[in-house]
């Protein structure tokens, strides 16, 4: 039987209109509450699609089928240029502001390689719909201007440099060893004439001679209603209706002028892909190998990728099973090519990673592998080849797939309850894509559960032949990675050669032309939005939105009382713990929602572990699954049977320091587990705990994973950013700093050694950071889930943790500003610039004193003044991004530690980006750059779609809950109560806080720096630091892991053309 007959009660009625409207498909998922409608319009041809589903929030997917045949990045550079204004709305950034009135934080947009997706997410439902046809105007109906195209793509600036914000953006990317292989596997794996063939971001090749009008003939011929899907998840109060009606009367009419009334399939269209020679693809004949370099001083691991071929699209089953499949062969570290390949002392490799792309014809199945050693990299296809191959002779562990397939249902299952319908806006924006025209590929693409079903009867031969069918006898293409300094080097040669030639070419009159037509863009983008335009858009009533109700109950131990806390809303669970046993002389929280599953959290205070033990801590969290058990019943586990049993009892397991980035002087374990497995988790939590055995093979392989992994980190530019700026900003006890790569680099090599040479040594470091964290004074318990239908929610703990925690103080957590360094007590003065060479742009933080504290009085003022300035098409987006000078840029504010700072990422100049950045600040509390109410509004809107979207699921809402009142000491909903005191935010209040609190960030004398940049850049970076009074030190990071002791080796300035 088809999957398909599972899913649908169907009733569509093939005569079913509404207006312009004939409904292709309807149908309702038989797990789960979400009703799906499909619907085109006669007219235009325009596609809706609805999933309709009780939330508070509401999605858009607006997609384009985005063919084209060569690698100008005019699909990208039209995703960019849509932002910019359109016909009935011609103003930068509009779109924007309106969406961020309607409680959304604006909107967004990926392209890749066959499709562009515009998308917003507004809290409650009229934002959406007032949004919708402005961005369905923006996206058929863009301005396409030259001033939008010399800021948002590309050009030259005041120096000769290329510059744009979709250039630097590929500058970016173009050259890491990810984009490199991926462009080559692209061309290996489809014929000339095929569309997969390119790189639809555009190369900077491409970038610097492509054309406005190019990109406007492109617009002109995929950006039609007949190619344009409306996807929308999400509940509407009058359900699919109200979308037609919107689309009908605001979003045709317009369209009909146009005269793009054709139909759904005007003379002469040809489906993207589908339809054209894209879809020729031809299984492969022999196998290739080919090797691409990507710049790298550190030459001692590459990466790998392998290519096959796969079913149709609209095989649902068989990739299901092939996803399957994946995951049984390397989804932990029990897995079968993990076992063989990374979990050995000297690892193969870091990563194996099975994936799908859907494509015309054929889906791509791509293999990824990881941190792979050199030398091996030439032969590891063929052994890996041969693994799958003895995997498929030696026929499959039924018992490991019974549980891959559980586990994966499991997953879906708690995935469906927090995204609900908007779990299948994948699978929506694929059948747009490649489904068949009248629906009836869209039910079996989502019928995933009973697909599981069908899965769970094939036998082992079905499962071998499988694998042998698409990755063992099939030819495949590889693409090996390998590392060059050389390259490295040859690049920066060649840049600043090319940009030489350019200043050459251009001379210093064309230079002054470039930096004329730069500045006559801008000017024509500071085009006032008109006020009334703003507020014609009218604001929802935050009463609008349904917040998810949570019940909280505190069990506190210590001798402030033990009974739970009655709150108003909060009698039912109270009753239901009462009933249970006597109090705990522990703390536990129980956070109740309504849920299929409960998650236990269990934090751990690091205050007693001594500073020398610190950098151990990341290691001992990084083994913490994968270490042989002493279970509480005296059974001994084998790490193997660790992992298989706890995937085969659970949805999720994860151990951190800290939550959401907060309280990091904390260990959080976590298992959540369907409602029935609670005392599981419980029995799991303890034993994993109290009973781990620190095996010194054991440790020994995760050291070498970690160690093989730490090329591959470093070479990024915003982990090496976030390390060292950890290393200036906070003392050798804060457990991030330790654990972040650039101690790492000189920490785990040394430990290996230590584990070598005195493996009892290190052991007894372990022991003592487990008898430390596990001190009950700083224990706190977290439960959230559907507590209201477990049996015994209480006792369960007594009868497990009852001796491990006997009543004790509660102790208060060490909070990030107890562990400054001196430079980050007084953050003067000092900044760090390091020379990356694996990066071709900047990533930079400037870090001054901010407020600390939750519940600081000064809090929602500086939370609407970093608004202000963040929104997107904001200020610093406008001045920054919209200059070309970032890809990204913002202010934040972290309370634990104390601090504010400013962040650029991806910068292709990072000091105008600054200098920018810091004149605007400026010029807002002079009044020079006035802040407009408007702004405001939208400021303040935009916080409640922030607020809306951290409470948005029932698992969201339980952690919230318990974050608040179980860590940081606030009331439960005090988020949302928040939201009140922003309201009565003024301008004049936003002007004073940024003068104090954000001019510091832009003066040395008040504000630390580190910026990671690429090596041509470093020594301008460093000479203007300089010039505004920072005392710079250079660090660089190129060398071998082992020779990197002593990394703070002065870069000699070669010769300095930059300036
Ligand atoms: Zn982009």
């Amino acid at each position: 039987m088809p999957a398909a007959a599972h899913v649908v009660s169907q009733n569509a009625n093939p005569l079913e209109t509404y207006g312009n409207f004939d409904l292709v498909k309807r149908f309702k998922l038989d797990f789960a509450d979400i009703h799906v409608s499909k619907w085109k319009s006669r007219t235009s041809g325009l596609s809706v699609v609805h999933l309709d589903y009780d939330a508070p929030l509401v999605n858009g997917y607006f997609v384009v089928g985005t063919e084209i045949f060569n690698d100008s990045g005019c699909p990208h550079t039209l995703e960019h240029l849509v932002f910019m204004g359109s016909e009935k709305y011609p103003y930068k950034g509009i779109i924007d502001h309106l969406a961020n009135r309607g409680f959304s934080n604006g909107t967004n947009a990926w392209t890749d390689t066959d499709h562009t997706a515009y998308t917003v997410s507004t809290a409650g439902e009229q934002g959406f719909l007032q949004l919708l046809p402005i961005y369905v105007d923006h996206i058929l109906y863009p301005t396409l201007t030259k001033a939008g195209f010399v800021t948002e793509v590309h050009h030259i600036d005041g120096k000769g440099q290329d510059s744009g914000v979709v250039y630097s953006e590929m500058q970016g990317r173009e050259n890491t060893s990810g984009d490199l292989m991926a462009l080559r596997m692209q061309r290996l794996m489809n014929p000339p004439g095929s569309a997969y063939r390119s790189e639809t971001g555009g190369l900077m090749e491409a970038l610097r001679v492509l054309t406005v009008e190019q990109i406007r003939d492109y617009h002109h011929t995929y950006y039609v209603p007949h190619n344009l899907t409306l996807i929308v998840t999400g509940k509407l109060a009058s359900g699919t209706a109200s979308l037609l009606d919107v689309v009908q009367n605001q979003v045709e009419p317009s369209i009909v002028e146009h005269g793009q009334n054709k139909g759904p399939r005007p003379e002469g269209w040809k489906r993207p892909f589908v339809e054209t020679p894209s879809a020729d693809r031809k299984p492969l004949k022999t196998t290739l190998k080919e090797t691409v370099e990507f710049p790298e001083k550190d030459e001692s691991v590459g990466e790998l990728q392998l290519g096959f071929l796969g079913p149709p699209p609209t095989a649902f089953l068989e990739r299901k099973a092939i996803d399957i499949l994946g995951l049984y062969l390397t989804s932990s570290a029990v897995a079968p090519l993990n076992k063989e390949y990374v979990e050995i002392e000297n690892p193969m490799c870091t990563y194996i990673y099975f994936s799908e792309d859907t494509r015309a014809t054929y889906v791509d199945l791509p293999v990824y592998v990881g941190s792979v050693p050199t030398e091996h990299l030439d032969t590891f296809d063929e052994k890996l080849k041969a693994s799958l191959k003895r995997i498929a002779d030696d026929g499959f562990d039924m018992d490991r797939m019974a549980m891959v397939i559980g586990r994966d249902e499991r997953q879906l299952r708690s995935k469906l309850e927090s995204s609900q319908g908007d779990t299948f806006s994948g699978n929506v924006i694929t059948d747009s894509l490649y489904g068949s025209e009248d629906g009836k590929d869209l039910a079996p693409s989502m019928d995933e559960i009973n697909m599981y079903t069908e899965l769970k009867k094939w036998t082992s031969d079905q499962w071998a032949a499988l694998l042998r069918k698409y990755y063992v006898d099939p030819p495949c293409i590889v693409v090996r990675g390998k590392p060059s300094g050389e390259m490295a080097d040859r690049l920066d040669r060649e840049e600043k050669a090319r940009i030489a030639a350019q200043r050459e070419r251009l001379g210093p009159a064309g230079i002054a032309e470039c930096e004329r037509l730069l500045e006559e863009a801008k000017k024509e983008h500071d085009k006032e939005i008109p006020t009334e335009i703003l507020k014609s858009f009218p604001v929802p009533d935050v009463r609008s939105i349904a917040w998810i109700p949570v019940q909280s109950v505190q069990e506190k131990h210590g001798q402030k009382g033990r009974a739970p806390v009655i709150q108003s809303n909060n009698t039912e669970l109270a009753k239901h713990i009462e009933q249970d046993g006597v109090p705990l002389p522990f703390f536990v929280q129980y956070d109740h929602v309504k849920s299929d599953f409960v998650t236990v959290h269990a934090y751990f205070s690091l205050e007693k572990v001594p500073a020398r033990l610190r950098p151990l801590v990341s290691v001992y969290l990084s083994a913490f699954f994968s270490l042989p058990v002493k279970r509480s019943t005296g059974e001994l586990l084998s790490h193997e049977e660790v992992v298989h049993r706890l995937d085969s009892d659970t949805v999720s397991y994860e151990v951190a320091v800290g939550v959401n980035g907060l309280f990091n002087d904390a260990i959080r374990v976590s298992i959540k587990v369907e409602t029935g497995m609670y005392e599981t988790a419980i029995q799991w939590l303890k034993d994993l705990v109290y009973g781990v055995q620190f095996d010194k093979e054991r440790l020994a392989v995760n050291i070498a994973k970690i160690q093989q992994s730490l090329p591959e980190m470093k070479r990024d530019g915003d982990t090496v950013l976030g390390s060292v700026n950890s290393e200036l900003l906070y003392d050798e006890t804060y457990v991030p700093r330790m654990g972040s790569v650039v101690p790492m680099i000189d920490f785990i090599p040394k430990l290996a050694q230590q584990l070598q040479e005195s493996p009892a040594d290190v052991i007894k470091d372990l022991e003592e950071i487990r008898s430390c964290f596990t001190d009950p004074a700083g224990v706190r318990i977290s439960v959230n889930g559907n507590i209201l239908s477990l049996k015994e929610p209480r006792s369960t703990w007594a009868r497990h943790f009852g001796k491990a925690l006997p009543e004790s103080e509660l102790a208060h957590y060490r909070l990030a500003s107890d562990m400054l360094s001196p430079v980050g007590k007084r953050p003067v003065k000092k900044a760090v610039v390091v020379n990356l060479p694996t990066i071709e742009s900047a990533f930079v933080t400037h870090t001054a004193k901010g407020i600390q504290g939750w519940s600081h009085p000064e809090y929602p003022v500086l939370r609407v003044a970093i608004e202000v300035l963040n929104a997107t098409e904001s200020y610093l987006w406008r001045y920054i991004r919209g200059s070309g000078l970032a890809y990204g840029a913002h202010c934040s504010l972290d309370l634990e530690a104390g601090f504010i700072s400013f962040t650029l990422y991806r910068s292709s100049n990072s000091i105008q980006a600054f200098k920018q950045a810091a004149s605007v600040i400026k010029g807002l509390t002079d009044g020079s750059i006035s802040l407009d109410e408007t702004v405001l509004d939208a400021a303040k809107s935009s916080i409640v779609f922030g607020v809306a979207k951290s409470v948005s699921t029932p698992g969201r809402a339980a952690l919230m809950s318990f974050v608040n009142q179980g860590l940081k000491g606030v009331s439960q909903n005090y988020n949302i109560e928040l939201l009140e005191k922003y309201a009565h935010i003024t301008k004049e209040d936003v002007i004073a806080a940024l003068k104090k609190y954000f001019l510091p960030l832009f003066d040395s004398s008040t504000s630390v720096a580190v910026a990671v940049t690429a090596p041509g850049k470093a020594d301008e970076v460093s000479e203007e630091f300089s010039k505004i009074g920072f005392e710079v030190e250079r660090r660089t990071l190129q060398v071998e892991a082992d020779e990197l002791s002593g990394s703070d080796s002065e870069e000699d300035s070669d010769s300095d053309e930059s300036r």
